[in-house]
Protein backbone atom coordinates (compact mmCIF):
# COMPACT_ATOMS: atom_id res chain seq x y z
CA UNK A 1 0.00 0.00 0.00
CA UNK A 2 1.37 3.61 -0.92
CA UNK A 3 1.37 5.66 1.93
CA UNK A 4 0.29 9.49 0.84
CA UNK A 5 2.57 12.03 2.23
CA UNK A 6 3.60 15.71 1.28
CA UNK A 7 -0.02 16.29 -0.47
CA UNK A 8 -1.88 19.25 0.45
CA UNK A 9 -5.31 19.25 2.03
CA UNK A 10 -8.19 19.96 -0.45
CA UNK A 11 -8.98 23.46 -0.53
CA UNK A 12 -12.80 23.62 0.17
CA UNK A 13 -15.08 23.78 2.58
CA UNK A 14 -13.80 27.66 2.75
CA UNK A 15 -15.23 30.94 2.29
CA UNK A 16 -14.66 32.58 -1.10
CA UNK A 17 -15.31 36.23 0.43
CA UNK A 18 -14.62 35.96 4.16
CA UNK A 19 -10.58 34.48 2.72
CA UNK A 20 -10.34 37.67 0.31
CA UNK A 21 -9.26 40.16 2.00
CA UNK A 22 -8.38 42.39 -1.42
CA UNK A 23 -12.08 41.42 -1.99
CA UNK A 24 -13.84 42.36 1.40
CA UNK A 25 -12.01 45.58 0.89
CA UNK A 26 -13.06 46.55 -2.20
CA UNK A 27 -16.87 46.00 -1.59
CA UNK A 28 -16.37 48.42 1.29
CA UNK A 29 -14.87 51.03 -0.59
CA UNK A 30 -16.65 50.92 -3.84
CA UNK A 31 -19.97 51.59 -1.93
CA UNK A 32 -21.22 48.26 -1.13
CA UNK A 33 -20.33 47.38 2.23
CA UNK A 34 -24.09 47.11 2.72
CA UNK A 35 -23.95 43.64 0.54
CA UNK A 36 -21.25 42.10 2.79
CA UNK A 37 -23.37 39.45 4.59
CA UNK A 38 -25.02 38.24 1.39
CA UNK A 39 -21.56 38.25 -0.95
CA UNK A 40 -20.58 36.07 2.62
CA UNK A 41 -22.98 33.75 2.32
CA UNK A 42 -22.44 33.04 -0.98
CA UNK A 43 -18.63 32.59 -0.66
CA UNK A 44 -19.43 30.10 1.80
CA UNK A 45 -21.78 28.05 -1.06
CA UNK A 46 -19.78 28.54 -3.57
CA UNK A 47 -16.58 27.56 -1.93
CA UNK A 48 -18.00 24.04 -0.84
CA UNK A 49 -16.72 20.56 -1.53
CA UNK A 50 -20.97 20.45 -3.27
CA UNK A 51 -20.18 23.55 -5.72
CA UNK A 52 -16.62 23.21 -6.48
CA UNK A 53 -17.80 19.14 -7.06
CA UNK A 54 -20.75 20.65 -9.67
CA UNK A 55 -18.02 22.72 -11.28
CA UNK A 56 -15.75 20.31 -11.99
CA UNK A 57 -18.55 17.54 -13.25
CA UNK A 58 -20.87 20.44 -14.95
CA UNK A 59 -17.14 20.74 -17.50
CA UNK A 60 -16.78 16.68 -17.43
CA UNK A 61 -20.11 16.18 -18.84
CA UNK A 62 -20.52 18.13 -21.55
CA UNK A 63 -24.13 19.61 -22.63
CA UNK A 64 -25.17 17.11 -25.44
CA UNK A 65 -27.50 18.22 -28.45
CA UNK A 66 -31.05 16.54 -29.01
CA UNK A 67 -31.98 17.48 -32.57
CA UNK A 68 -34.67 15.45 -33.07
CA UNK A 69 -37.31 14.02 -30.42
CA UNK A 70 -37.21 9.99 -30.09
CA UNK A 71 -40.13 10.40 -32.81
CA UNK A 72 -38.39 12.24 -34.86
CA UNK A 73 -39.87 15.98 -34.27
CA UNK A 74 -37.33 18.84 -34.36
CA UNK A 75 -36.37 19.69 -30.98
CA UNK A 76 -33.06 22.02 -30.69
CA UNK A 77 -32.95 21.01 -27.31
CA UNK A 78 -29.81 20.98 -25.37
CA UNK A 79 -29.88 18.55 -22.16
CA UNK A 80 -27.01 19.48 -19.56
CA UNK A 81 -25.57 18.07 -16.38
CA UNK A 82 -27.43 18.65 -13.44
CA UNK A 83 -24.79 19.92 -11.93
CA UNK A 84 -25.04 22.84 -14.81
CA UNK A 85 -28.47 23.52 -13.31
CA UNK A 86 -27.42 23.43 -9.50
CA UNK A 87 -25.04 25.96 -10.20
CA UNK A 88 -27.27 28.38 -12.39
CA UNK A 89 -29.85 28.13 -9.73
CA UNK A 90 -27.47 29.48 -7.28
CA UNK A 91 -26.59 31.92 -9.39
CA UNK A 92 -29.86 33.42 -9.93
CA UNK A 93 -31.46 32.64 -6.13
CA UNK A 94 -28.33 34.55 -5.47
CA UNK A 95 -29.54 37.28 -7.93
CA UNK A 96 -26.12 37.80 -10.09
CA UNK A 97 -28.25 37.72 -13.60
CA UNK A 98 -30.39 41.11 -12.40
CA UNK A 99 -30.30 42.32 -8.59
CA UNK A 100 -28.71 46.28 -9.52
CA UNK A 101 -31.46 46.55 -11.92
CA UNK A 102 -34.20 45.51 -9.56
CA UNK A 103 -32.97 47.08 -6.56
CA UNK A 104 -30.23 49.80 -8.19
CA UNK A 105 -29.31 51.14 -4.56
CA UNK A 106 -25.26 52.74 -4.56
CA UNK A 107 -23.00 50.01 -4.72
CA UNK A 108 -25.52 47.54 -6.51
CA UNK A 109 -23.39 46.37 -9.66
CA UNK A 110 -20.54 46.02 -7.30
CA UNK A 111 -21.82 43.98 -4.89
CA UNK A 112 -23.05 41.81 -7.87
CA UNK A 113 -19.45 42.26 -9.60
CA UNK A 114 -17.81 40.58 -6.10
CA UNK A 115 -20.91 37.66 -6.20
CA UNK A 116 -19.81 36.80 -10.23
CA UNK A 117 -16.01 37.31 -9.15
CA UNK A 118 -16.73 34.65 -7.15
CA UNK A 119 -18.89 32.18 -9.14
CA UNK A 120 -15.85 32.12 -12.09
CA UNK A 121 -13.70 30.83 -9.44
CA UNK A 122 -16.06 27.67 -9.44
CA UNK A 123 -17.73 27.57 -12.52
CA UNK A 124 -17.03 29.85 -15.08
CA UNK A 125 -20.00 28.57 -18.07
CA UNK A 126 -22.60 29.69 -15.82
CA UNK A 127 -21.11 33.04 -15.74
CA UNK A 128 -22.29 32.94 -19.51
CA UNK A 129 -25.94 33.14 -19.33
CA UNK A 130 -25.81 35.08 -16.37
CA UNK A 131 -23.75 37.75 -17.61
CA UNK A 132 -26.28 38.45 -21.00
CA UNK A 133 -29.16 38.05 -19.23
CA UNK A 134 -28.09 40.92 -16.63
CA UNK A 135 -26.54 42.85 -20.13
CA UNK A 136 -29.68 42.51 -21.92
CA UNK A 137 -31.71 44.38 -19.38
CA UNK A 138 -29.90 47.24 -20.55
CA UNK A 139 -31.08 47.35 -23.90
CA UNK A 140 -34.57 46.24 -23.54
CA UNK A 141 -35.28 48.87 -20.78
CA UNK A 142 -35.50 50.95 -23.93
CA UNK A 143 -38.13 48.57 -25.44
CA UNK A 144 -41.25 49.48 -23.26
CA UNK A 145 -43.45 47.30 -24.75
CA UNK A 146 -41.12 44.42 -24.52
CA UNK A 147 -39.87 45.29 -21.19
CA UNK A 148 -43.10 45.18 -19.73
CA UNK A 149 -43.62 41.57 -21.51
CA UNK A 150 -40.19 40.05 -20.14
CA UNK A 151 -38.39 41.92 -17.80
CA UNK A 152 -40.78 40.64 -14.71
CA UNK A 153 -39.81 37.24 -15.71
CA UNK A 154 -35.77 38.14 -16.33
CA UNK A 155 -36.14 39.60 -13.13
CA UNK A 156 -37.22 36.45 -11.15
CA UNK A 157 -34.74 34.62 -9.52
CA UNK A 158 -36.64 31.59 -9.55
CA UNK A 159 -34.57 28.84 -12.08
CA UNK A 160 -36.78 27.56 -14.03
CA UNK A 161 -35.49 25.33 -16.87
CA UNK A 162 -38.33 23.87 -18.99
CA UNK A 163 -38.55 24.80 -22.37
CA UNK A 164 -42.01 26.31 -22.84
CA UNK A 165 -43.48 29.47 -24.24
CA UNK A 166 -42.16 32.50 -21.12
CA UNK A 167 -45.36 33.06 -20.39
CA UNK A 168 -46.05 29.19 -18.76
CA UNK A 169 -42.11 30.01 -16.56
CA UNK A 170 -41.15 31.22 -13.73
CA UNK A 171 -38.21 32.93 -15.39
CA UNK A 172 -36.59 33.85 -18.18
CA UNK A 173 -32.86 33.60 -19.17
CA UNK A 174 -31.64 35.93 -22.38
CA UNK A 175 -28.42 35.54 -24.82
CA UNK A 176 -27.51 36.93 -27.54
CA UNK A 177 -26.37 36.25 -31.33
CA UNK A 178 -24.12 38.67 -33.35
CA UNK A 179 -21.20 36.48 -34.35
CA UNK A 180 -21.70 35.13 -38.09
CA UNK A 181 -19.56 32.77 -40.10
CA UNK A 182 -17.81 35.98 -42.37
CA UNK A 183 -17.00 38.15 -39.88
CA UNK A 184 -18.01 38.66 -35.89
CA UNK A 185 -16.04 42.26 -35.23
CA UNK A 186 -17.05 43.61 -38.33
CA UNK A 187 -20.93 42.95 -37.17
CA UNK A 188 -21.27 45.48 -40.63
CA UNK A 189 -21.00 42.33 -42.51
CA UNK A 190 -23.54 40.47 -41.06
CA UNK A 191 -26.17 39.10 -43.94
CA UNK A 192 -28.93 37.75 -41.91
CA UNK A 193 -31.81 39.25 -42.95
CA UNK A 194 -35.01 40.55 -41.66
CA UNK A 195 -38.57 41.32 -43.26
CA UNK A 196 -41.51 42.73 -41.82
CA UNK A 197 -44.55 41.14 -41.41
CA UNK A 198 -46.87 42.37 -38.58
CA UNK A 199 -47.17 45.31 -36.73
CA UNK A 200 -49.19 45.54 -33.42
CA UNK A 201 -50.10 48.93 -31.89
CA UNK A 202 -46.36 50.20 -31.69
CA UNK A 203 -44.79 46.69 -31.77
CA UNK A 204 -43.20 45.60 -35.06
CA UNK A 205 -42.46 42.06 -35.85
CA UNK A 206 -40.01 40.58 -38.59
CA UNK A 207 -38.94 36.73 -39.83
CA UNK A 208 -35.38 36.44 -39.76
CA UNK A 209 -33.42 34.20 -41.94
CA UNK A 210 -30.03 33.40 -41.78
CA UNK A 211 -27.44 32.21 -39.43
CA UNK A 212 -24.93 32.50 -36.41
CA UNK A 213 -21.49 30.94 -35.87
CA UNK A 214 -21.69 31.33 -32.63
CA UNK A 215 -24.85 31.69 -29.98
CA UNK A 216 -23.97 30.78 -26.54
CA UNK A 217 -26.64 29.44 -23.99
CA UNK A 218 -28.94 28.35 -26.39
CA UNK A 219 -31.34 27.32 -24.11
CA UNK A 220 -31.99 31.13 -22.86
CA UNK A 221 -35.58 32.38 -23.43
CA UNK A 222 -35.10 34.45 -25.99
CA UNK A 223 -31.64 36.48 -27.84
CA UNK A 224 -30.98 39.84 -28.89
CA UNK A 225 -30.19 39.56 -32.49
CA UNK A 226 -28.45 41.36 -35.20
CA UNK A 227 -30.07 40.66 -38.81
CA UNK A 228 -30.23 43.77 -41.68
CA UNK A 229 -33.18 45.25 -42.86
CA UNK A 230 -33.52 47.64 -45.62
CA UNK A 231 -32.20 50.26 -43.15
CA UNK A 232 -29.08 48.55 -42.19
CA UNK A 233 -28.19 46.40 -39.19
CA UNK A 234 -31.11 46.29 -36.65
CA UNK A 235 -31.62 44.66 -33.15
CA UNK A 236 -34.23 42.32 -32.43
CA UNK A 237 -35.80 40.11 -29.38
CA UNK A 238 -35.96 36.65 -30.95
CA UNK A 239 -37.32 34.17 -28.27
CA UNK A 240 -37.64 30.05 -28.71
CA UNK A 241 -41.07 30.06 -29.00
CA UNK A 242 -43.37 32.13 -31.00
CA UNK A 243 -46.11 34.45 -29.48
CA UNK A 244 -48.43 31.43 -31.23
CA UNK A 245 -46.58 29.09 -28.48
CA UNK A 246 -44.98 27.07 -31.39
CA UNK A 247 -41.44 26.33 -31.17
CA UNK A 248 -39.81 29.44 -32.81
CA UNK A 249 -37.76 28.82 -36.41
CA UNK A 250 -34.17 28.64 -34.35
CA UNK A 251 -32.44 25.66 -35.80
CA UNK A 252 -29.43 24.60 -33.46
CA UNK A 253 -26.71 23.33 -36.10
CA UNK A 254 -24.66 21.76 -33.82
CA UNK A 255 -22.72 22.79 -30.68
CA UNK A 256 -19.02 23.89 -30.50
CA UNK A 257 -16.60 21.36 -29.46
CA UNK A 258 -14.31 23.95 -27.51
CA UNK A 259 -10.64 24.53 -25.42
CA UNK A 260 -12.55 25.90 -22.25
CA UNK A 261 -15.94 26.85 -20.83
CA UNK A 262 -17.04 23.24 -21.80
CA UNK A 263 -19.48 23.24 -19.44
CA UNK A 264 -21.47 26.05 -21.83
CA UNK A 265 -23.37 25.11 -24.59
CA UNK A 266 -21.68 27.25 -27.67
CA UNK A 267 -24.09 26.41 -30.72
CA UNK A 268 -24.10 27.23 -34.71
CA UNK A 269 -27.84 28.60 -35.58
CA UNK A 270 -29.97 29.05 -38.43
CA UNK A 271 -32.78 30.97 -38.70
CA UNK A 272 -35.37 30.16 -41.24
CA UNK A 273 -37.72 32.80 -40.83
CA UNK A 274 -37.53 32.93 -37.50
CA UNK A 275 -40.07 35.81 -35.85
CA UNK A 276 -38.61 38.80 -33.83
CA UNK A 277 -39.32 41.67 -32.75
CA UNK A 278 -37.69 44.93 -33.48
CA UNK A 279 -35.65 46.60 -30.26
CA UNK A 280 -35.06 50.38 -31.30
CA UNK A 281 -34.57 51.75 -34.56
CA UNK A 282 -34.04 50.20 -37.95
CA UNK A 283 -30.29 50.92 -38.98
CA UNK A 284 -29.36 51.26 -35.32
CA UNK A 285 -28.79 47.50 -34.27
CA UNK A 286 -25.05 47.99 -33.54
CA UNK A 287 -25.48 51.14 -31.19
CA UNK A 288 -28.63 49.38 -29.49
CA UNK A 289 -26.62 45.73 -28.93
CA UNK A 290 -23.68 47.15 -27.95
CA UNK A 291 -25.04 48.87 -24.74
CA UNK A 292 -25.66 45.31 -23.83
CA UNK A 293 -22.06 44.66 -24.59
CA UNK A 294 -20.40 46.69 -22.26
CA UNK A 295 -21.74 45.05 -19.78
CA UNK A 296 -20.82 41.78 -21.08
CA UNK A 297 -17.36 43.31 -21.22
CA UNK A 298 -17.35 44.27 -17.76
CA UNK A 299 -17.78 41.03 -17.07
CA UNK A 300 -15.06 39.73 -18.73
CA UNK A 301 -13.15 41.96 -16.64
CA UNK A 302 -15.02 40.48 -13.69
CA UNK A 303 -14.69 36.63 -14.67
CA UNK A 304 -10.83 37.02 -15.56
CA UNK A 305 -9.81 38.77 -12.26
CA UNK A 306 -12.09 35.88 -10.56
CA UNK A 307 -10.41 33.29 -12.29
CA UNK A 308 -6.95 35.14 -11.57
CA UNK A 309 -7.95 35.04 -7.52
CA UNK A 310 -8.76 31.25 -7.47
CA UNK A 311 -5.22 30.93 -9.17
CA UNK A 312 -3.83 32.60 -6.81
CA UNK A 313 -5.45 31.19 -3.90
CA UNK A 314 -4.97 27.47 -5.11
CA UNK A 315 -0.85 28.16 -5.78
CA UNK A 316 -0.56 29.53 -2.42
CA UNK A 317 -2.84 26.85 -0.24
CA UNK A 318 -0.31 24.30 -2.36
CA UNK A 319 3.05 25.94 -1.61
CA UNK A 320 1.91 26.53 1.93
CA UNK A 321 1.52 22.96 2.64
CA UNK A 322 4.28 20.86 -0.06
CA UNK A 323 7.93 20.33 1.09
CA UNK A 324 10.76 20.08 -1.48
CA UNK A 325 14.35 20.52 -0.10
CA UNK A 326 13.21 20.61 3.15
CA UNK A 327 11.09 23.49 3.13
CA UNK A 328 7.62 24.17 2.48
CA UNK A 329 7.65 25.38 -0.80
CA UNK A 330 6.20 28.96 0.24
CA UNK A 331 9.32 29.33 2.42
CA UNK A 332 11.53 29.00 -0.99
CA UNK A 333 12.54 32.78 -2.02
CA UNK A 334 12.35 32.47 -5.31
CA UNK A 335 8.81 30.49 -4.96
CA UNK A 336 8.38 33.28 -2.89
CA UNK A 337 8.85 35.75 -5.53
CA UNK A 338 6.44 33.91 -7.85
CA UNK A 339 3.46 33.88 -5.54
CA UNK A 340 3.87 37.51 -4.60
CA UNK A 341 4.19 38.64 -7.96
CA UNK A 342 1.31 37.21 -8.87
CA UNK A 343 -0.55 38.62 -5.60
CA UNK A 344 0.01 41.73 -6.78
CA UNK A 345 -1.27 40.77 -10.82
CA UNK A 346 -4.09 39.61 -8.64
CA UNK A 347 -4.54 42.60 -6.42
CA UNK A 348 -4.41 45.05 -9.59
CA UNK A 349 -6.38 43.41 -11.32
CA UNK A 350 -9.58 43.13 -8.90
CA UNK A 351 -9.07 46.71 -7.83
CA UNK A 352 -9.25 48.21 -10.90
CA UNK A 353 -12.55 45.40 -11.86
CA UNK A 354 -14.48 46.40 -8.40
CA UNK A 355 -13.74 50.47 -9.14
CA UNK A 356 -14.96 50.41 -12.86
CA UNK A 357 -18.23 47.80 -11.01
CA UNK A 358 -18.70 51.17 -9.17
CA UNK A 359 -18.82 53.75 -12.84
CA UNK A 360 -21.70 51.62 -13.65
CA UNK A 361 -23.74 52.55 -10.19
CA UNK A 362 -23.10 55.73 -11.42
CA UNK A 363 -24.75 57.93 -14.01
CA UNK A 364 -22.75 61.16 -14.00
CA UNK A 365 -20.69 62.52 -16.89
CA UNK A 366 -17.92 61.59 -15.43
CA UNK A 367 -18.61 58.12 -14.72
CA UNK A 368 -20.21 57.60 -18.07
CA UNK A 369 -16.53 58.81 -19.57
CA UNK A 370 -14.80 56.51 -17.45
CA UNK A 371 -17.07 53.36 -18.17
CA UNK A 372 -17.22 53.98 -21.76
CA UNK A 373 -13.16 54.17 -21.76
CA UNK A 374 -12.31 51.90 -19.01
CA UNK A 375 -14.43 49.05 -19.96
CA UNK A 376 -12.76 47.81 -23.36
CA UNK A 377 -9.17 48.75 -21.54
CA UNK A 378 -9.58 46.85 -18.27
CA UNK A 379 -11.30 43.60 -20.58
CA UNK A 380 -7.99 43.65 -22.86
CA UNK A 381 -5.65 43.74 -20.31
CA UNK A 382 -6.80 42.01 -17.44
CA UNK A 383 -8.22 39.30 -19.83
CA UNK A 384 -4.70 39.10 -21.24
CA UNK A 385 -2.95 38.62 -17.90
CA UNK A 386 -5.20 36.22 -16.97
CA UNK A 387 -4.21 33.49 -19.58
CA UNK A 388 -0.61 34.11 -18.74
CA UNK A 389 -1.30 34.39 -14.79
CA UNK A 390 -3.11 30.84 -15.06
CA UNK A 391 -0.12 29.23 -16.86
CA UNK A 392 1.96 30.48 -13.78
CA UNK A 393 -0.30 29.49 -11.00
CA UNK A 394 -0.88 26.30 -12.65
CA UNK A 395 2.99 25.73 -12.50
CA UNK A 396 3.19 26.10 -8.52
CA UNK A 397 1.17 23.03 -8.25
CA UNK A 398 3.91 21.12 -10.16
CA UNK A 399 2.46 18.15 -12.19
CA UNK A 400 -0.52 17.94 -10.22
CA UNK A 401 -1.71 21.03 -11.75
CA UNK A 402 -1.35 19.74 -15.10
CA UNK A 403 -4.50 17.22 -14.30
CA UNK A 404 -7.74 17.60 -14.73
CA UNK A 405 -8.60 16.90 -11.12
CA UNK A 406 -7.29 19.79 -9.92
CA UNK A 407 -9.08 23.14 -11.07
CA UNK A 408 -5.95 24.65 -12.44
CA UNK A 409 -5.70 23.03 -15.77
CA UNK A 410 -9.71 24.21 -16.02
CA UNK A 411 -8.86 27.72 -14.89
CA UNK A 412 -5.65 27.43 -17.63
CA UNK A 413 -8.35 26.25 -20.48
CA UNK A 414 -11.04 28.84 -19.64
CA UNK A 415 -8.63 31.94 -19.20
CA UNK A 416 -8.39 33.02 -22.93
CA UNK A 417 -12.25 32.92 -23.55
CA UNK A 418 -12.83 36.37 -22.34
CA UNK A 419 -10.23 37.49 -23.90
CA UNK A 420 -11.64 36.44 -27.42
CA UNK A 421 -15.64 36.69 -26.61
CA UNK A 422 -17.16 40.38 -26.23
CA UNK A 423 -15.07 42.05 -28.79
CA UNK A 424 -11.65 40.33 -29.13
CA UNK A 425 -8.23 42.55 -27.82
CA UNK A 426 -7.39 44.47 -30.52
CA UNK A 427 -11.22 45.63 -31.23
CA UNK A 428 -11.13 46.65 -27.65
CA UNK A 429 -8.34 48.59 -27.96
CA UNK A 430 -9.57 50.01 -31.11
CA UNK A 431 -12.59 50.64 -28.94
CA UNK A 432 -10.44 52.84 -26.32
CA UNK A 433 -9.19 55.43 -29.10
CA UNK A 434 -12.34 55.45 -30.20
CA UNK A 435 -13.55 56.69 -26.99
CA UNK A 436 -11.03 58.89 -26.47
CA UNK A 437 -11.48 60.58 -29.92
CA UNK A 438 -15.24 61.09 -29.17
CA UNK A 439 -14.68 62.82 -25.89
CA UNK A 440 -11.95 65.25 -24.70
CA UNK A 441 -12.88 64.82 -21.44
CA UNK A 442 -12.47 61.30 -21.16
CA UNK A 443 -8.55 61.29 -21.38
CA UNK A 444 -8.99 64.29 -18.41
CA UNK A 445 -11.06 61.97 -16.60
CA UNK A 446 -8.29 59.49 -16.39
CA UNK A 447 -5.84 62.03 -15.37
CA UNK A 448 -7.66 63.30 -12.93
CA UNK A 449 -8.46 59.56 -11.44
CA UNK A 450 -4.66 59.21 -11.05
CA UNK A 451 -3.41 62.65 -10.25
CA UNK A 452 -3.34 62.44 -6.65
CA UNK A 453 -2.04 58.94 -6.45
CA UNK A 454 0.99 60.41 -9.02
CA UNK A 455 1.61 63.24 -6.47
CA UNK A 456 2.91 60.39 -4.11
CA UNK A 457 4.94 58.26 -6.11
CA UNK A 458 7.32 59.87 -8.64
CA UNK A 459 7.46 56.55 -10.65
CA UNK A 460 3.56 57.07 -11.41
CA UNK A 461 3.90 60.89 -11.72
CA UNK A 462 6.40 60.22 -14.61
CA UNK A 463 4.51 57.40 -16.58
CA UNK A 464 1.30 59.73 -16.32
CA UNK A 465 2.66 62.34 -18.17
CA UNK A 466 4.24 59.98 -21.09
CA UNK A 467 0.58 58.56 -21.22
CA UNK A 468 -0.95 61.92 -22.08
CA UNK A 469 1.94 62.38 -24.33
CA UNK A 470 1.02 59.49 -26.03
CA UNK A 471 -2.54 60.48 -25.66
CA UNK A 472 -2.53 63.13 -27.68
CA UNK A 473 -1.08 61.23 -30.78
CA UNK A 474 -3.18 58.13 -30.86
CA UNK A 475 -1.48 56.19 -33.35
CA UNK A 476 -3.98 52.77 -34.20
CA UNK A 477 -0.52 50.43 -34.47
CA UNK A 478 -0.32 51.87 -31.12
CA UNK A 479 -3.38 50.68 -29.60
CA UNK A 480 -2.20 48.06 -27.55
CA UNK A 481 0.30 49.70 -25.82
CA UNK A 482 -0.96 52.91 -25.11
CA UNK A 483 -4.29 50.68 -23.93
CA UNK A 484 -1.97 48.32 -21.50
CA UNK A 485 -0.31 51.94 -20.52
CA UNK A 486 -4.11 53.88 -19.40
CA UNK A 487 -4.62 50.19 -17.54
CA UNK A 488 -1.23 50.31 -15.85
CA UNK A 489 -1.19 53.98 -14.69
CA UNK A 490 -4.82 53.03 -13.11
CA UNK A 491 -3.81 50.08 -11.52
CA UNK A 492 -0.74 51.73 -10.12
CA UNK A 493 -3.20 54.34 -8.71
CA UNK A 494 -5.71 52.35 -7.17
CA UNK A 495 -3.28 50.60 -5.25
CA UNK A 496 -1.00 53.45 -4.21
CA UNK A 497 -4.75 54.44 -2.46
CA UNK A 498 -5.75 51.42 -1.25
CA UNK A 499 -3.32 48.77 -0.88
CA UNK A 500 0.25 48.19 1.84
CA UNK A 501 2.59 50.10 0.77
CA UNK A 502 5.01 46.88 -0.22
CA UNK A 503 2.41 46.24 -3.07
CA UNK A 504 1.87 49.41 -4.56
CA UNK A 505 5.41 49.82 -4.54
CA UNK A 506 6.66 46.86 -5.84
CA UNK A 507 3.62 46.97 -8.49
CA UNK A 508 4.99 50.68 -9.50
CA UNK A 509 9.28 49.22 -9.61
CA UNK A 510 8.04 46.71 -11.98
CA UNK A 511 5.10 47.48 -13.99
CA UNK A 512 5.64 51.19 -14.55
CA UNK A 513 9.16 50.61 -15.25
CA UNK A 514 9.45 48.95 -18.69
CA UNK A 515 7.91 46.26 -20.97
CA UNK A 516 5.66 44.23 -18.56
CA UNK A 517 7.19 40.73 -18.66
CA UNK A 518 4.76 37.44 -19.56
CA UNK A 519 6.79 35.31 -16.98
CA UNK A 520 5.72 36.41 -13.20
CA UNK A 521 8.48 36.19 -9.98
CA UNK A 522 10.89 38.50 -11.59
CA UNK A 523 10.19 40.80 -8.58
CA UNK A 524 13.43 41.90 -7.22
CA UNK A 525 15.47 41.22 -4.04
CA UNK A 526 14.48 42.86 -0.73
CA UNK A 527 10.76 42.59 -1.86
CA UNK A 528 8.39 41.66 1.28
CA UNK A 529 7.17 38.57 -0.28
CA UNK A 530 6.11 37.42 2.95
CA UNK A 531 3.66 40.36 3.69
CA UNK A 532 2.55 39.96 0.42
CA UNK A 533 1.50 36.48 0.55
CA UNK A 534 0.09 37.02 3.86
CA UNK A 535 -2.25 39.18 2.82
CA UNK A 536 -3.10 36.99 -0.32
CA UNK A 537 -3.79 33.60 1.50
CA UNK A 538 -6.81 32.32 1.60
CA UNK A 539 -7.10 32.94 4.98
CA UNK A 540 -8.79 29.45 6.30
CA UNK A 541 -4.93 28.33 5.88
C1 LIG B 1 -16.82 30.20 -26.63
C2 LIG B 1 -17.36 31.31 -27.47
C3 LIG B 1 -18.68 31.69 -27.31
C4 LIG B 1 -19.20 32.73 -28.07
N1 LIG B 1 -20.51 33.07 -27.89
C5 LIG B 1 -21.03 34.05 -28.66
C6 LIG B 1 -22.42 34.41 -28.53
O1 LIG B 1 -23.15 33.89 -27.69
N2 LIG B 1 -22.91 35.36 -29.35
C7 LIG B 1 -22.13 35.98 -30.29
O2 LIG B 1 -22.63 36.83 -31.00
N3 LIG B 1 -20.83 35.66 -30.43
C8 LIG B 1 -20.26 34.72 -29.64
N4 LIG B 1 -18.93 34.39 -29.78
C9 LIG B 1 -18.18 34.99 -30.86
C10 LIG B 1 -17.14 36.02 -30.44
O3 LIG B 1 -17.75 37.16 -29.91
C11 LIG B 1 -16.30 36.31 -31.69
O4 LIG B 1 -15.59 35.12 -32.01
C12 LIG B 1 -15.34 37.46 -31.50
O5 LIG B 1 -16.05 38.66 -31.36
C13 LIG B 1 -14.38 37.59 -32.68
O6 LIG B 1 -15.05 37.55 -33.90
P1 LIG B 1 -14.57 36.54 -35.05
O7 LIG B 1 -14.47 35.18 -34.46
O8 LIG B 1 -15.46 36.70 -36.23
O9 LIG B 1 -13.11 36.99 -35.43
P2 LIG B 1 -12.70 38.18 -36.43
O10 LIG B 1 -13.68 39.30 -36.36
O11 LIG B 1 -12.43 37.59 -37.75
O12 LIG B 1 -11.34 38.65 -35.77
C14 LIG B 1 -10.16 37.81 -35.82
C15 LIG B 1 -9.03 38.56 -35.16
O13 LIG B 1 -8.79 39.77 -35.87
C16 LIG B 1 -8.77 40.86 -34.99
N5 LIG B 1 -9.27 42.05 -35.69
C17 LIG B 1 -10.48 42.23 -36.25
N6 LIG B 1 -10.56 43.46 -36.80
C18 LIG B 1 -9.37 44.07 -36.57
C19 LIG B 1 -8.85 45.35 -36.88
N7 LIG B 1 -9.57 46.29 -37.49
N8 LIG B 1 -7.59 45.64 -36.50
C20 LIG B 1 -6.83 44.73 -35.86
N9 LIG B 1 -7.28 43.50 -35.53
C21 LIG B 1 -8.54 43.17 -35.89
C22 LIG B 1 -9.63 40.46 -33.81
O14 LIG B 1 -9.26 41.15 -32.62
C23 LIG B 1 -9.32 38.98 -33.71
O15 LIG B 1 -8.16 38.77 -32.95
C24 LIG B 1 -18.39 33.39 -29.01
C25 LIG B 1 -17.04 33.01 -29.15
C26 LIG B 1 -16.53 32.00 -28.39
C27 LIG B 1 -15.09 31.60 -28.56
Amino acid sequence: MIEVTNQPPPLENYNLFSSDTVLKQALERENAGWAAADVRLLGERLGSAEMIAAGADANRHVPVLKTYDRYGHRSDEVEFHASWHTLLELALKSGLHTAPWVDPRPGAHVARAAGCYMLAQIESGVYCPVSMTYASVATLKHAPAIAEEWLPRIYSRVYDRSFRPVARKASALIGMAMTENQGGSDLRSNVTHAEFYRGIGERRFYKLTGHKWFMSAPMCDAFLVLAQTSAGPTCFLVPRWTPEGEPNAIHIRRLKDKLGNRSNASSEVEFDGAHGELIGEEGRGIPTIIEMGNYTRLDCAIGSSGLMRQGLAQAIHHARHRRAFQKFLVDQPLMANVLSDLAIESEAATVLTMRLARAYDESDEVSLAFRRVVTPAAKFWICKRASMFAAEAMEVLGGNGYVEEFNLARIYREAPVNSIWEGSGNIMCLDVLRALARSRMAMEMIIAEVQEPAKEDSRLGAFVSKLQESAARLDESQARVFTRNLVLALQAALLIQHAPHQISDTFCATRLSGDVEGVFGLLPPNTDTRAIIARAAPSSD
